[in-house]
């Protein structure tokens, strides 16, 4: 092992040690610092002064109660975090989640990627997370407004248009981004639009916010296809999950002319052979707020719904996780490998484990990793951001074209990176170095910070 490496690995143990305990943290910071070795090998300089012990300890997290009254009458408690992670390139930004399994590690794990994901944006965002182990699923349109409330009443004092900015992420929506800033209005008494985004268009929202993250990815992946002569046209792809983010992953990768086969929810998959029903797909999520299986019932014909096993398993052309974090494994990446998958592009955090990537590049598989097919939410937060300090609002189209601008750039800053460092066509390594090296030299000219 190299005298560099063997420092790497000094310090990502001193790292994992401080943070015991915390899985899904320790999972991304270490596979950061996989990427390291090459860079620090150039630049000795990026391992001193404590830039990577500094860089992995968040600077502020903060844990609180978040006490509501449920419709039967009944006090409950949940807990509310939000990790304020790295404010070198600008105001903490980042989404808040809102489901069962949140808890401090996985808030960290996110916020962690959230620094070198907006860094490759290219935009002046820092990075942050936040959330709590509240669950929306079943509970009533009131339950959940109070809950936000409550939330928020907490929040407030930490956040600000020019401190941090949260945004919605799992199991937070427009109306929950609503309600949250509907009490940060009545607590401050201002309205401060750029306090969130993912607000809606009548009060201060962006256009193609929602559809972002999914059509950033599609974008992204587009552009890798093109790297290699190909495109989405007559390709078959499975989207996982059903959410916003599969949705509007969905909706491009047709626009662009291939065609989804599966998608899924935390319940089961649907495949259906002919093309999936967006429409079919959105009222029954968006609209009704059902489960997946209900398109079977609905759709009738040739479709089925699988309980069992996953959606892995059903043959496509590009694969493009979109629900949560580790819901591709290595035996899953295996079997879209054997059916001849030929593009993974992540829509989730850290969707796939570290052996299915293994998995995947070794079988010189094109891999878009989250933290840079993903960023076109964040990104299109940013000009939410910028419209409102203007108070300005722009066209769908406008905003749509600067999205497809940002993943475009993201992803020819990987590609350039990987190629820089001698291992062409490797994402993983070029959306490491290129969003840590920004990170990295904001925090060395503003000092030991
Ligand atoms: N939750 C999204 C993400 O993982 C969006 C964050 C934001 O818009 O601030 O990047």
């Amino acid at each position: 092992m190299s005298v560099i490496n063997e420092r790497i690995e000094h310090i990502l143990t001193e790292v994992l040690c401080r943070n015991a305990g915390e899985a899904e943290f320790h999972q991304a910071v270490r596979e950061v610092f996989e990427s390291l070795g090459r860079v620090v090998a150039k630049r000795p300089e990026y391992a001193e002064d404590g830039l990577l012990e500094r860089l992995c300890e968040p600077e502020r997290q903060i844990i609180f109660r978040v006490p509501w009254v449920d419709d039967s009458g009944q006090t409950r408690v949940n807990r509310g975090f939000r990790v304020q992670f790295n404010s070198a390139l600008g105001p903490y930004k980042g989404g808040i989640r809102f489901h069962p399994s949140v808890n401090l590690s996985i808030v960290k794990f996110l916020g962690f990627e959230q620094v070198f994901k907006n860094a490759l944006t290219g935009l002046p965002i820092g990075g942050a997370k936040g959330g709590s182990d509240f669950d929306p699923h079943g509970r009533s349109d009131g339950e959940v407004m109070r809950f936000c409330q409550s939330f928020m009443t907490e929040l407030h004092r930490h956040i600000g248009d020019k401190t941090d900015v949260p945004a919605g992420d799992i199991g937070v929506g427009g109306r929950e981004i609503g309600y949250m800033f509907g009490q940060y209005k009545r607590l401050t008494d201002r309205f401060e639009s750029g306090v969130l985004t993912g607000k809606g268009i009548l009060y201060g929202g962006s256009r193609a916010r929602t559809e972002a993250t999914g059509y950033g990815n599609t974008y992204f992946v587009q552009r890798m296809l093109a790297t290699q002569g190909d495109s989405f046209d007559g390709k078959t792809c499975t989207v996982s999950g059903s959410g916003n983010v599969a949705i509007y992953t969905m909706e491009k990768v047709q626009s662009f002319g291939g065609k989804v086969v599966a998608c899924s929810d935390s319940g089961g998959y649907v495949v259906d052979e002919n093309g999936i029903d967006l429409g079919l797909v959105k009222e029954i999520k968006l609209v009704r707020r059902q489960r997946i299986r209900e398109y079977v019932r609905l759709k009738g014909g040739e479709c089925h719904y699988v309980e069992s096993g996953s959606i892995w398993d059903v043959p496509c052309d590009v694969a493009m996780p979109s629900a949560t974090q580790n819901e591709l494994t290595g035996g899953d990446a295996r079997a879209l490998v054997k059916n001849g998958v030929i593009a993974v592009g992540e829509g989730a955090n850290m969707p796939s484990t570290p052996e299915a990537v293994r998995v995947f590049q070794q079988a010189g598989i094109l891999f878009a990793p989250g933290k840079a097919a993903n960023a076109g939410g964040v990104a299109t937060s940013a000009l939410e951001m910028q419209q409102n300090a203007s108070r300005d609002s722009w066209t769908f189209e406008r905003t749509e074209e600067r999205l497809a601008e940002i993943m475009h750039r993201i992803h020819d800053r990987c590609a350039a990176m990987a190629e820089d460092y001698g291992v062409p066509g490797d994402y993983v390594l070029g959306a490491n170095i290129a969003g840590f090296v920004r990170v990295a030299e904001a925090m060395r000219a503003q000092g030991v910070i």
